[in-house]
C-alpha cells in the first residue's frame, strides 16, 4: 500500500508521514492497520530513532477517523476482535522505546483522535479546518480503539465525558484549555514548530512512567471514586434528558467509565472491546451509519441525471428581500464567503436584514465560534440596494419577498430585465408552484427553486425545485450552490408543498384536531417529543408561525382536499395568536420564551382539554405519525423524489425526524407495511378516510415488502400502470 513514510534524520528525529495513496482524506482501515503494524515493528527496532513525530501528508486532514465503508462488511461478532486490533495497535504505539509527538494540522476526528491519544504529546495548529473529537456516538458507538480509556486518563473524566457523551470537536484553543494537546500553534509556523517541539524531546525518554501516569484531578469531585460517581450519574440524567434514551451508544460508553474506573489499563481496555459489541450492529447504530452514508451521496450527486452536465461557478448571489429569510440566507452566504447583494423595498428593511445577518455572526462570537476581525470580514461581504444595480454580476439570485404570487411574478420580470441570460433566478417560496411564478418569465429554464428552512443558519436541508421547464443545467448550479453554502441539497418535483411541508400537513393539522377533541396541548406535544421529535407539533406550529402555517395548510388542502383538512387554527390566527413572535399561541410567551400552553387557546379552538386524555398515546402517536407516512407514500407516487432515501433525509434535516429511527420510511419498515396498514385502515373507520392507505402501502403490504426492499418509486409507478 504504502500509505506510511519515514524518515530519520541524522540527528535521530524520525518522521513519519501518513498519506493514503489515491484519496483526499486519511482513514484507518483493515490494510492501513496492517501496513503500520510493520511500520511500528520497525520503528521499535531502529538504533537510530530518539524521538518521532507523526504527521499526515494530506493538507487540512490529519486523521478524519475510520474507514466507515468497512463498518458494513463486519458482524456484530467480529466488533470486538477489531476493536481490539485498533487497541493492541496503538499500545505498540504508546509503547515505542522513544518520546512520540502527533502534528495535528487539520481534522483529526474518531480513530484519528485515539492514534494522537496513544502519543506521549500532541500539537495542534490554529488552521481553520483543524479540529478534534471523538465523534463515534453520532454513528451510534463510542469510541473502543482505546479512547474512553486514554482520554479520561489525561483530560479528567468531566472533560472525556463532555467530548465522548456528545461527539463535539474542539479547535486547538479549546483542546490545549483543556489540556488534550500541549501546545496550540499558528498554522504559519507549525511544521517548523513540530519538528523542532519533536527533535527537543529526543533522548528524554518516556514522558511519564505510563504505569505511574495518573488521572489529573481537574476538580475535587475527580479525585474520589464517590466523585467521579456522582459525575456520571449527572451526566447520564444528562443524556437520558437529552435524547430521552433513544441512544444506547452514550449510556454503554457510560456504563464503560465505570467499570473502567481504577483499572490498569490493559484491562480497561478489555472492557472497552468487550462493551463495544453492546451497541455496534443493533438497529440504532445502522440507521446513523445508513444517515451518515446518505449525507455523504448528496456530495456525490449533481442534483441531475446526465452526468455531462455541469453547475455554472457561483462567484456572487442576490437576495430579493431582505426579510427574515432574506437575511439569513444573504448570512449564510457571506459566512461561506460569497458575496451577496440584498434588495427590498424600503430602507428600513434592508437595515432589518443587516442587522439579522449581524445578530448570528454576533452569536458565533458569542460562542467564540468566530473573531470580531473574522465578523467584520463577513459582514463585509454583505451589500444592499434599493434597485437591481449590482445583480447582473450575480450568477444566482434567491427570491424571498413575501409570499404573494404577483409580487413574485413582478419581481422575475424586473429582474429578468436587469441581468444576462446566463443567470439564475431561485425562488425561496414554501407553497407557490415554481411553475406558476415563471408563468410569463422569458427564460422559465433558468428559474427553480431553492427552499431553505427558518432558521436558515441552523436547518441543514435545502429542497430544490424542479419546475417543468427548468433546464438541467439550473438544477445543478443552485444543486451546487447548496453544498456549498455547507446545505444538504434533495431535488424535489414541483408540486403544491413539494415535500418536507406537504408531509407535514396532515400532521400539524391532526395535531389540532385532537386539541379540540378535547386532548390537552401538552399532552400531544409530549407524545411526539417521546417519539423523539425535538419539538411537539403544536410547539412546532408556534415556531413556524401559525399565519405561515395557515397559508401553507390552504394551499395543501387545495391540492389534497381529501386528506388534508384544516385543523381549525385560523381561528388562532384570527384572534392575533401567531405563535412565539407574537407571543402568544398555543402557548403563551414570556421575552420569548415558551410558557403554559394558553388556556385562551382552547376557548378559541372551543375546545374543552378533558381531565382524563380522550385517545391513550399509542392512539395519538397512530394519529400524528401515520399520516406523515401516508402521505410519503403519496409523494413518492406523483415522483415528488426519486427514492425513499431522500425523503427520511430530508425529513430528519428538515424537522428533526428522530436519526435513530433512521427516518420516517425507514421507520414504517421496521413496523412493517402490514401492520401500517392496518393501523391506517383502523383510523380510518374511527375518524374518517383521510387516513385510507395509499396505493403504495396497500400494494407493499400484499406483497410483504418495504419501502426499501422496493424502490418506493418503482412500487409506486407499479401500481399507477
Ligand atoms: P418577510 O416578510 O420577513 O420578508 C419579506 C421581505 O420582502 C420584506 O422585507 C419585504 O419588504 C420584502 N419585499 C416585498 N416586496 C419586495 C419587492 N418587490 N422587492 C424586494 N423586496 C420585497 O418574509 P419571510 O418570512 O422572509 O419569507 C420570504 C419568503 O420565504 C416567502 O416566500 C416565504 O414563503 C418563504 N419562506 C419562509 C419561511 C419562514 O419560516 N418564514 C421558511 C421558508 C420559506
Amino acid at each position: 500500500m504504502n500509505a506510511f513514510q519515514l524518515d530519520v534524520a541524522a540527528d535521530g528525529l524520525g518522521v513519519l508521514t501518513f498519506d493514503l495513496p489515491g484519496e483526499k482524506v486519511n482513514k484507518l482501515s483493515r490494510d492501513v492497520f496492517v501496513e503500520l503494524a510493520e511500520v511500528l515493528v520497525r520503528l521499535s527496532q531502529d538504533p537510530r530513532i530518539r524521538s518521532l513525530l507523526v504527521r499526515s501528508g494530506k493538507p487540512e486532514v490529519f486523521i478524519a477517523g475510520a474507514d466507515l465503508k468497512e463498518f458494513t462488511q463486519i458482524g456484530a461478532e467480529e466488533i470486538t476482535a477489531g476493536s481490539a486490533r485498533g487497541q493492541a495497535l496503538f499500545e505498540q504505539l504508546a509503547r515505542l522505546p522513544f518520546p512520540t509527538v502527533a502534528a495535528i494540522d487539520g481534522v483529526c476526528l474518531g480513530g484519528g483522535t485515539e492514534l494522537a491519544l496513544a502519543c506521549d504529546y500532541r500539537l495542534m495548529s490554529d488552521a481553520p479546518a483543524a479540529r478534534i473529537g471523538l465523534p463515534e456516538v453520532r454513528l451510534g458507538i463510542f469510541p473502543a480503539w482505546g479512547g474512553t480509556v486514554r482520554l479520561p486518563r489525561l483530560v479528567g473524566l468531566t472533560a472525556a465525558l463532555d467530548l465522548i457523551l456528545t461527539g463535539k470537536q474542539l479547535d486547538a484553543r479549546r483542546a490545549k484549555r483543556i489540556g488534550l494537546v500541549d501546545e496550540a500553534v499558528p498554522h504559519a509556523i507549525f511544521e517548523d514548530f513540530a519538528r523542532r517541539f519533536a527533535r527537543a524531546r529526543s533522548g528524554e525518554g518516556k514522558r511519564r512512567s505510563r504505569r505511574a501516569r495518573r488521572p489529573p484531578v481537574v476538580g475535587a469531585l475527580e479525585a474520589t471514586p464517590m466523585g467521579r460517581r456522582l459525575i456520571r450519574e449527572k451526566a447520564r440524567k444528562k443524556v437520558l434528558a437529552d435524547t430521552g434514551g433513544h441512544y444506547p451508544a452514550p449510556l454503554v460508553a457510560l456504563d464503560v467509565l465505570e467499570e473502567t474506573d481504577g483499572l490498569p489499563i490493559e484491562a480497561a481496555l478489555e472492557v472497552e472491546s468487550r462493551r463495544i459489541a453492546d451497541v455496534f450492529g443493533g438497529e440504532v447504530q445502522r440507521n446513523l451509519l445508513g444517515l451518515f452514508f446518505a449525507t455523504e451521496q448528496v456530495k456525490k450527486e449533481t442534483g441531475v441525471d446526465d452526468p455531462n452536465v455541469r453547475p455554472r461557478p457561483v462567484t456572487r448571489m442576490g437576495v430579493l428581500g431582505a426579510g427574515l429569510m432574506g437575511g439569513g440566507i444573504a448570512q449564510l452566504a457571506a459566512d461561506k464567503g460569497i458575496p451577496a447583494r440584498m434588495k427590498d423595498v424600503q430602507p428600513q428593511a434592508l437595515a432589518h436584514g443587516f442587522a439579522a445577518a449581524a445578530a448570528v455572526f454576533r452569536e458565533s462570537v458569542q460562542k467564540r465560534r468566530l473573531t470580531e476581525r473574522e465578523m467584520t470580514g463577513r459582514m463585509a461581504r454583505l451589500s444592499g440596494t434599493l434597485d437591481y444595480s449590482g445583480f447582473a454580476q450575480c450568477e444566482v439570485t434567491v427570491e424571498a419577498v413575501v409570499e404573494k404570487l404577483e409580487v413574485k411574478r413582478t419581481v422575475l420580470a424586473e429582474w429578468e430585465a436587469a441581468v444576462p441570460a446566463t443567470a439564475i433566478f431561485a425562488s425561496n417560496t414554501s407553497t407557490l408552484p415554481i411553475g406558476e411564478i415563471a408563468v410569463a418569465a422569458g427564460r422559465p429554464e433558468r428559474v427553480a427553486g431553492m427552499h431553505f428552512f427558518n432558521p436558515v443558519h441552523r436547518m441543514p436541508l435545502v429542497e430544490v425545485i424542479r419546475g417543468r421547464r427548468t433546464s438541467d443545467e439550473t438544477v445543478a448550479t443552485v444543486f451546487s450552490l447548496a453544498k456549498k453554502l455547507g446545505k444538504t441539497p434533495v431535488v424535489v418535483r414541483d408540486l403544491p408543498g413539494f415535500l418536507v411541508n406537504r408531509i407535514l400537513a396532515p400532521y400539524l393539522s391532526e395535531a389540532v384536531r385532537l386539541v379540540r377533541e378535547g386532548c390537552r396541548i401538552e399532552d400531544v406535544d409530549r407524545v411526539m417529543t417521546d417519539f423523539g421529535m425535538p419539538v411537539g407539533p403544536l410547539a412546532l406550529l408556534d415556531d413556524v408561525g401559525l399565519d405561515v402555517a395557515v397559508k401553507a395548510g390552504e394551499v395543501l388542502q387545495a391540492a389534497f382536499p381529501e386528506r388534508i383538512k384544516s385543523g381549525g387554527d385560523e381561528a388562532l390566527v384570527a384572534a392575533g395568536r401567531l405563535g412565539r413572535k407574537s407571543g402568544a399561541g398555543f402557548y403563551d410567551y414570556e421575552k420569548g420564551k415558551r410558557g403554559a400552553p394558553a388556556k385562551s387557546a382552547y376557548e378559541i379552538l372551543r375546545a374543552e382539554p378533558k381531565p382524563e386524555p380522550p385517545f391513550p398515546p399509542d392512539v395519538i402517536e397512530s394519529r400524528l405519525v401515520l399520516p406523515m407516512v401516508n402521505e410519503a407514500a403519496f409523494c413518492l407516487e406523483d415522483g415528488v423524489v426519486a427514492a425513499p432515501g431522500k425523503v427520511d433525509l430530508a425529513m430528519i434535516l428538515g424537522t428533526g425526524f428522530p436519526p435513530f429511527t433512521g427516518g420516517l420510511l425507514r421507520w414504517a419498515d421496521s413496523l412493517g407495511l402490514t401492520r401500517v396498514r392496518f393501523l391506517l385502515e383502523e383510523l380510518t373507520g374511527r375518524f374518517g378516510p383521510r387516513f385510507e392507505p395509499a396505493h403504495t402501502i396497500r400494494h407493499l403490504a400484499d406483497a410483504r415488502g418495504g419501502f426499501y426492499s422496493a424502490s418506493g418509486a418503482a412500487a409506486g409507478a407499479e401500481v399507477a400502470s
